[in-house]
Parts: C-alpha cells; structure tokens; sequence
C-alpha cells in the first residue's frame, strides 16, 4: 500500500519571502492528521500544495503514489485522489444540494445518470443530510452547507481529504455538527489533513498532530503526547492557554 501522502523537503516562496521552508511530512493510509499553528505558519499553503493549487518551487509530493507536479494529467490523476474542503464553501446557489453533489462526477467522471441518485444519497447519509437532496443552499444553516460541502467532495470518492479551517467561518452553535460530521468520517477510516483551531478536536480526533511554525513543521507526534507533552517553547505557548 503506497503512504496516503508523502511530502519531501517541501519549498515555496511568494516572491523573495519564503514561506515553506522545508517541509517533510509521510501520512499513512487511515491516519486523521491534525495541522495546528499560528496564522501565517504556512498551513493554508502547504494544503494548497498537496492539492495542486500552488506552484512549489522546490521538494516533492505524492499522494497515494502519484507526484504532484503541473502537468494537466498529473493535475487531472490528483484531483481524482483529493478532496479540499475549504472555509468557505462555495455551493452553487441557483443548483439544489442534489445537482451541487453531483456537478463535478457528472463533468470529471462521466457518472452515467442512473448512478447519481444512489450517489447523492450515500453522501448525504455520511454527513447526516439523506433528507436535503433538493433543498437550495439558502434554504440551509451554515452548517448544513458546510456538511453539504463535505458531501459534494466525498462524491469525488477521494482518497484522502484536506480540510482547511472548515468551521472558522460558523457560529459555535454550528461549529459542532461539522465537527461531528468530520470525526464520523475519521472513524470511517478516511485519511484526512485538518488543519483547525479547535484544538479539543484535534487532540480527540486526529491519531498525529503537527505543529507548524514559521513554514516549518516544528513539532509531530501522536496528539495526545504533543498536547500534554510540548517539547518546544513555542508549541507550549501556543497549547497553554488550551490546557486546562
Ligand atoms: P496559515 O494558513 O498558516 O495562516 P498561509 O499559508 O495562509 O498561513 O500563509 C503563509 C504566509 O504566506 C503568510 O505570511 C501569508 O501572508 C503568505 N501568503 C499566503 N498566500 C499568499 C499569496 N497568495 N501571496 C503572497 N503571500 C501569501
Ligand atoms: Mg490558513
């Protein structure tokens, strides 16, 4: 079994200012990783990397077994491997959460018309909305859309997901449900990259938790050891005022 994901010596810059600088990371297949750090450490860019939406000067990745490069073709293999599910969700408003789930299968994967209702169901009952299929997005909560989110990129069937601050965007109320939503998946076995501030989460959720700090990854290990444990002075400020 080729590793979910392997980062080696990942550089990026924007412009002169370096922003991954140097970057090793080997996810295995089933692994929840947690990405934790500071604005600006560079957790956002290195989701992007993974994806294939930024140019990286330097290093390599591979996502189950594919290199990441700029190719169409390698673009095209990974997208079919990946799934990002960003702050924002971005649901088309005038397609219901059915036509929403379904838009990029029917594009991307010729999914032949007899499959899609099956599909659209499956992925609606992961994130606990089986009953939605033909509500618009403004006729749901936040939450609701961003579990529909969630759905749109599991029908993607990727084989690993990058979820990049999901909830930053809800009110706490709906914070939880996403929260939810994402550990069932996690108990599913999905391989997932989650970087959030929710660090409760992290620690109950993710089996490895990386620290990133000044486009380095600073500190890893098995989250609850990283949690009750930090090595680092920097980590320890960061965890302190969550540790109670
Ligand atoms: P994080 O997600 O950890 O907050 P980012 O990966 O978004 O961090 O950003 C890392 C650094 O790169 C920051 O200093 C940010 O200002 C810079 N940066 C991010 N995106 C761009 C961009 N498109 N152009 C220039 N600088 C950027
Ligand atoms: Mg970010």
């Amino acid at each position: 079994m080729p590793a979910a994901l392997r980062i080696e010596n990942l550089k990026k810059s924007y412009g002169a200012v370096p922003v991954l600088k140097g970057i090793d990371l080997s996810v295995e297949q089933g692994d929840v990783v947690a990405v934790i750090g500071r604005s600006g450490s560079g957790k956002s860019t290195m989701l992007r990397c993974i994806n294939g939406l930024e140019h990286f000067e330097s290093g390599s990745i591979e996502v189950v077994g594919h290199k990441v490069s700029a190719s169409t073709a390698a673009l095209r293999a990974l997208r079919k491997e990946v799934g990002m599910v960003f702050q924002s969700y971005n649901l088309f408003p005038h397609l219901n959460v059915a036509e929403n789930i379904t838009l990029a299968p029917r594009v991307v994967k010729n999914l032949p018309r007899t499959e899609m209702a099956g599909l659209v169901h499956d992925v609606l009952s992961r994130v606990g909305l089986a009953e939605k299929a033909g509500a618009y997005p403004d006729e749901l909560s936040g939450g609701q859309q961003q579990r529909v989110a969630i759905a749109r990129s599991l029908a993607m069937k990727p084989k690993v997901m990058l979820f990049d601050e999901v909830t930053s965007a809800l009110d706490p109320e709906l914070t939880g449900e996403v929260l939810k939503t994402i550990a069932e998946l996690a108990k599913a076995g999905m391989t997932m990259v989650l970087v959030t501030h929710e660090m409760g989460f992290a620690r109950k959720v993710a089996n490895r938790t990386v620290f990133m700090n000044e486009g380095r990854i600073w500190e890893e290990g098995p989250s609850e050891e990283l949690f009750t444990n930090p090595r680092t002075p920097e980590l320890r400020s960061f965890v302190a005022p969550n540790l109670k």
